[in-house]
């Protein structure tokens, strides 16, 4: 994995063993020996990850890992903490040498996002640097305008998050050893669940899927093929992948660690860890975990909301037009044809005169509902002006059409729509339907609308064949007489 990597590192003996190491893993890797020659070299090395020893000088680190990691909004956008320079956060990996566990839980609140303690494992090592530039490529897909974003440092974040309370599902053989780790988890509001196999997929309930687990192989009797089983069916399953997962390990177990980390494990922690750093690290995983839903959720909102129309959740017109060269490009392969008809409420305008703008937007809804009901999974429906719809049949001849055209005509003028909500009414004790009818307008495209141009003129006579229609007297169907 491509990826540079800065060194702070007091003692030029262990920044250049760390670099050989690194350099062997094909790193591109630069070196400072003090926190004051780091701003500069960030700005001209551009890092990923930052290893940085926190021993000598601890205050000074915090204050500079704070910096490094938090993300200041300003004007609309996420800005980095280094002046001008979008910088987005840089993860640090803190190296330390005997420090306390008071000052360790620092430097996870500094935005750390892991500690290790010198002479680091250099597997270990370079396997949480991996674990770290996976975290932050996945954040940067789900927001590739701001870059890996809030979600990822042990950092506190700024905004409070708390929505429905979170589920910790704790695998362990040892259920009176973990037992205060799930009581101070209640006492923070956090729901826990304990099951007995740290080597089994617990049952899911598909309601409440739990946000962390925590997998304990610390107790005996989990081997690395254990660890690789749960860990994959853990990531496999669909309501639990995005779930993060902590493993406890026995100390020492580089093998499990490296195991652990390249199967996905968000961290890891030794047995011995103190019941705060435990507890810190429970809490920055959870907040981790709720940012990458929202933003998850925002994604999927912005993708729908780019193709859908707000008042009908038809699609819109941009992505139906869009996906006519599509159906173009299946039929020339099927060496076919397929429809597009547009179809035009006859004059809406006098029902918006009648009976108000709102009324008239639940008929745009009923129509809308109507036409979908009668589309076949296939064939997709989307509404592309004020009371223009456009109906595309993937795969259809010009008679097969017109069948669908007369039927979807029908099914709008057959039933009038219910207008006796009290905000239409014009008389309250009035129930009557208003009827509405429709005029069709039927083309047929083949491979010559895969190109912009070819789209345009297929929409022209699919428009010219409705516009025929109107004159007609309306609420009637009428085929484009030009050739595909
Ligand atoms: P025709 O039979 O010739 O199609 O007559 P028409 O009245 O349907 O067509 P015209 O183009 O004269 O009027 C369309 C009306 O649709 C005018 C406009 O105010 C209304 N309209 C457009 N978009 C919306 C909308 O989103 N909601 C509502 N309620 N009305 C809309
Ligand atoms: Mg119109
Ligand atoms: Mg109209």
């Amino acid at each position: 994995m491509s990826g540079r990597i800065l060194i702070v590192e007091p003692i030029a003996t262990n920044r250049i063993l760390i670099r050989s190491m690194l350099e062997a893993a094909r790193y591109k890797v630069s070196g400072v020996n003090s926190a004051t020659e780091l701003q500069a070299r960030i700005a001209e090395f551009r890092p990923d990850v930052i290893l940085m020893d926190f021993s000598s000088t601890l205050a000074a680190s915090l204050a500079l890992c704070s910096s490094l990691t938090r993300v200041v909004p300003r004007a609309g956008s996420l800005r980095g903490p280094l002046g001008p320079e979008p910088a987005g956060m840089i993860p640090v990996i803190a190296l330390v040498k005997d420090v306390g566990s008071a000052a360790r839980v620092s430097i996870l609140q500094a935005g750390a996002v892991d500690i290790f303690e010198k002479p680091a494992n250099p597997a270990r090592l370079l396997a949480r640097i991996r674990s770290v530039l996976r975290a932050r490529d996945a954040q940067s897909e789900l927001c590739p305008e701001t870059g890996p974003a809030v979600a990822f440092s042990f950092a506190e974040e700024s905004a409070p998050y708390v929505a429905t309370p979170s589920l910790v599902s704790v695998l362990t053989q040892r259920a009176d050893r973990l037992a205060p780790i799930c009581q101070r988890l209640k006492d923070r509001g956090i729901q826990c669940q304990v099951h007995p196999s740290p080597t089994r997929l617990p049952p899911i309930q598909s309601s409440r899927a739990p946000d962390l687990f925590v997998i304990d192989s610390a107790g005996g009797g989990v081997g690395p093929g254990d660890l690789f089983r749960l860990l994959a069916d853990l990531r496999s399953q669909s309501d639990i992948r995005h779930a993060a997962q902590l493993v406890i390990l026995p100390p020492g177990a580089n093998d499990l660690a490296v195991l652990a980390l390249d199967l996905g494990a968000n961290d890891l922690v030794s047995e011995t860890i103190s019941a705060a750093e435990l507890d810190y690290r429970i809490d920055a995983l959870l907040r981790q975990k709720a940012a990458s839903d929202r933003l998850r959720e925002n994604v999927r909102n912005g993708l729908e909301a780019a193709i859908t129309d707000p008042l009908t959740g038809l699609f819109n017109r941009r992505y139906a037009l869009s996906e006519i060269s599509i159906v173009a490009r299946a039929a020339v392969r099927r060496q076919g044809t397929f429809a597009a008809m547009i179809l035009d409420i006859d004059h809406f305008k006098a029902i918006n005169d009648t009976y108000g703008h709102a009324a008239g937007d639940s008929v745009l809804v009923g129509v809308a509902d109507r036409l979908k009901a009668e589309m076949r999974a296939d064939d997709f429906v989307a509404r592309i002006g004020g009371e223009e719809f456009l109906v595309v049949l993937r795969d259809s001849t010009l008679d097969e059409a017109r069948v669908t055209a007369e039927r979807l005509r029908q099914t709008v003028a057959s039933k009038g729509f219910d207008l006796a909500d009290a905000r239409f009414a014009t008389d309250p004790n009035s129930t009557s339907a208003v009827e509405v009818t429709l005029s069709v307008g039927v083309a047929i495209g083949s491979g010559d609308c895969q190109t912009e141009a070819g789209i345009r003129a297929l929409y022209d006579r699919a428009d010219a064949a409705l516009y025929a229609a109107k004159t007609a007297g309306r609420n009637q169907v009428t085929l484009s007489s030009s050739a595909a």
